[in-house]
């Protein structure tokens, strides 16, 4: 190095002093910070440029000598200083570091106060003059510090994010696999069930029966609205969308929740706007499911009282109509603090009361979901003791305009009665079908069940022996189910039709599956089953397909034993028993003018209440001579007495109308007195039976 400062081509060009001006001035435009200290104890700085000053914050270099003792060691923060010197010291006593380099970050506080973050790139030397010194490249490197911990922080929260998602994932996958593998069991429980109450005449054992299908039918019920959850959560819950009747959504409703209601002694009201067109265009299953959630709801928590359903046409507008629907009850209500996890999955409120009723959280997480899909929104409000009110407005594409018109709610009662007393059933003699199912059970419940059709039903347990079977025997129809391992249901069906195409083209294959998710309807079908039905298998939905695949000639229709008897012998059942033996009551005529038994004691209770006072108005009449007063009186008594069945009495108050409009007064007392006294004893006896 020998004595010059500077060993580079400006050496030849200028003198040692110009130089180090040169070097000087450059280092002072230099846009980075730079410094020199002594390499040593005291670490003193013996030259700073201006940037070094501006990262400080410092305007003149009194400033900055001031602000850090004009060391090294002042500039660092105090916290930072004993590490980085250690490092420093490190990097420089290693051998393999030829060039004598080190690179450390610290911290420094400004002459503000406010903390930065710097980098330092260093180099122990000689230099001439002064000894061995560090110089040293310094810049502000908060921001991209600050960007880096951001980036970081962003990419361990991805990271976690990832992780409960997947978590979350498997939780879903779980659930939904866990209630498939449930499910198949408790639809052979059910099945099985179903068997017992057909067959089976001792009414201890139905009892217990009718047990199994309840409990059973609820643990279904929170099964479904988990695999419901689970397609949410996955996305892939998808709207079936096709044309309805609003009427029979509406019947299809009233049945669903209309035992519930009436076995806690709740009443429920249906008020449906009669301006609602009949047909409309959307997924009335899930329709369905959203009012019935409420519905049951409303039923579940409320202890007295009644259930409403308001059904109004708010407008129609673009060939869409826009319907409000409401349930209202005057149940226990939802506190205001816990509104806010009303729709929570797993959650439920107000645990002390609503441990006992039966349900899993998810209702209300699945009905807004589901609305959302419709574009829709529920609204809640409610009132703690008092009651709750929750609605929504749906948008429906409007297919048919006719209004629906006047649905009387005792209407569906009766009309509901009706399809189930009309009950026939397919009987196809001669017929052979395949049932193909892997498990036994199924096949055993579906056998049972359609045993009434007296078709020859044989079963094979898997792919392979359902080809056995197709290729032994002669088939009219075959239910080949879906989920079965070694060969699925489509494995199967492309096997048939590779072996036994004659087979395939004749005989109507149809698919069960226990997924009922839009679009599979359309994968089976281009597999190439001729029809599909979702499992649980309804037996009406069987017996449907059979009647439409099967040939014409092969199906007829039976009544049902057990329907064929009276109907109403079991409606009467339902009356306080002591009204039987009132020989002047005509009951199954009552009942059936009044709709049903609930009805019909109702029509009863209002008739023993007039007694008294028309009585007296009829005795006033005669006795005052006021025809027209008797007339309107004794009118009123006749229809009021057929009403509830009471035919002996109106047709003696229809023959004293006609007398009395007649003008003929002879025996007239006489035999209103008759009248009456059949009347007012009536009244006793009805309350007697009352009473009992
Ligand atoms: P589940 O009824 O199965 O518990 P939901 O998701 O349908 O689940 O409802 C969540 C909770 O909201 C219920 O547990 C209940 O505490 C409350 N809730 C829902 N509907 C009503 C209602 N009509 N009246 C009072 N509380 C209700």
């Amino acid at each position: 190095m020998g004595n010059k400062i500077y060993d580079g081509n400006l050496s030849d060009k200028m003198s040692d002093e110009k130089i180090l001006t040169a070097i000087e001035w450059l280092a002072e435009q230099m846009p980075g910070g730079f410094f020199i200290y002594r390499a040593d104890d005291e670490q003193e700085i013996l030259y700073v440029n201006r940037a070094t000053l501006l990262i400080f914050g410092c305007e003149t270099i009194e400033e900055f000598k001031e602000l850090t003792g004009n060391t090294f060691k002042g500039m660092v923060h105090p916290e930072d200083f004993d590490g980085i010197q250690a490092s420093i010291d490190k990097q420089i006593a290693d051998e393999s570091n030829d060039e004598n380099l080190d690179y450390v970050i610290y911290r420094i506080i400004r002459k503000d106060g406010v903390e930065r973050w710097v980098d330092d790139y260093g180099r122990f030397t000689y230099m001439p003059g002064f000894g061995d010194v560090y110089y040293v490249f310094i810049s502000d490197i908060t921001e991209t510090r600050i960007a880096q911990e951001q980036k970081e922080r962003n990419e361990q929260l991805e990271h976690l994010l990832e992780e409960a998602e997947q978590a979350n994932m498997a939780k879903t996958a779980f659930l939904s696999n866990m209630s498939h593998e449930i499910r198949t069991p408790i639809t052979a429980i059910l099945g099985m069930n179903e068997l017992i109450l057909r067959e089976c005449k001792d009414e201890h054992i139905l009892e217990y029966s009718r047990n199994i299908k309840m409990a059973g039918t609820s643990l279904l019920r929170i099964i479904s609205d988990i695999l419901d959850f689970s397609r949410i959560e996955t996305g892939r819950m998808e709207l079936v969308i096709d044309e309805y009747s609003v009427r029979t959504l509406f019947l299809d409703l009233y049945n669903l929740v209309q035992f519930r209601a009436e076995s806690k002694g709740l009443s429920l009201k249906f008020e449906i706007d009669n301006r609602i067109p009949s047909v409309l265009f959307g997924d009335e299953i899930r329709i369905k499911q959203i009012i019935s959630n409420l519905l049951t709801n409303a039923i579940k928590y409320t202890e007295r009282g009644y259930v409403k359903l308001i059904v109004y046409l708010k407008e129609v507008r673009d060939g869409d109509a826009y319907i409000e629907i409401t349930v209202l009850d005057t149940g226990i209500g939802i506190k205001r603090e816990e509104m806010n996890r009303l729709f929570e999955a797993f959650d439920r409120l107000d645990a002390k009361r609503t441990r006992t009723i039966e349900g899993a959280g998810l209702g209300l997480a699945i009905t807004r979901h589901l609305l959302s899909l419709m574009d829709s929104e529920l609204s809640v409000e409610s009132e703690y003791e008092i009651g709750s009110n929750f609605s929504f407005v749906l948008k429906q594409k409007i297919v048919d305009e006719t209004n629906i018109g006047d649905i009387d709610y005792s209407l569906l009662a009766r009309q509901t009665r009706e399809v189930h007393s009309n009950q026939k059933f397919v009987v196809a003699k001669g017929v052979r079908i395949l049932l193909v199912d892997d498990t036994p059970m199924n096949l055993q419940v579906i056998k049972g069940l359609l045993k009434r059709t007296g078709m020859e039903i044989d079963t094979a347990t898997s792919g392979e022996q359902c080809l056995m079977k197709i290729g032994a025997t002669k088939y009219d129809l075959v239910f080949l189910d879906y989920r079965m391992p070694h060969m699925n249901g489509v494995e199967t069906l492309d096997e048939i039709r590779k072996r036994y195409p004659e087979f395939y083209e004749k005989v109507p294959i149809i698919s069960l599956t226990a997924s009922a998710i839009a679009g599979d309807r359309e994968k089976l079908l281009n597999a190439g089953f001729t029809d599909y039905l979702s499992k649980p298998v309804n037996i009406e939905e069987m017996e449907k397909t059979l009647v439409k695949f099967l040939p014409k000639d092969a199906v007829t229709y039976e009544g049902e034993e057990s329907a064929a008897l009276p109907e109403e012998a079991s409606e009467t059942d339902e009356l306080p028993k002591g009204l039987k033996s009132i020989s002047a009551l005509n009951l199954n005529k009552g009942i059936e003018y009044c709709g049903d038994a609930e009805d019909y004691v109702f029509a009863l209770e209002t008739y023993v209440k007039s007694v008294d006072d028309k009585a007296s108005v009829i005795e006033n009449a005669i006795s005052s001579g006021n025809v027209e007063d008797y007339i309107l009186n004794v009118h009123s008594l006749k229809s009021t007495s057929a009403a509830i069945g009471a035919d002996e009495i109106s047709e003696k108050a229809k023959e004293l109308e006609a007398l009395a409009k007649s003008g003929e007064t002879q025996g007239l007392q006489e035999k209103t007195d008759i009248l009456l006294n059949e009347y007012r004893s009536l009244k006793v006896m009805i309350e007697d039976a009352f009473k009992e």
